[in-house]
């Protein structure tokens, strides 16, 4: 665990160091988690889910969204009554 002094842009914006990023495999477009706790803030990333019913396994992704294999299918098969 270590300190540093980081300074807010005039939008808000901080940069978060290079070896912060990869030491936490934080990628570009990567959704971070922000908690505000007594202490301070919190930052971890959000690990994907199904934008549908919000189930982690089997995932497939379109752009940053992600779907679930099972409810791909029913997606599908809904299509296909059409
Ligand atoms: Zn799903």
């Amino acid at each position: 665990m270590y300190d540093m002094i980081r300074r807010i842009d005039e939008l808000g914006r901080i940069v978060l160091p290079k070896d912060i990023r990869d030491a936490n495999g934080w990628e570009p477009k990567d959704r971070i988690y922000l908690r505000v706790t007594n202490e301070g803030l919190l930052l971890s990333k959000v690990k994907p889910f199904c934008c549908v019913c919000g189930g982690k396994d089997n995932l497939i992704t379109f752009d940053d969204q992600h779907l679930c294999s099972e409810c791909l299918e029913i997606f599908n098969k809904g299509k296909k009554h059409q």
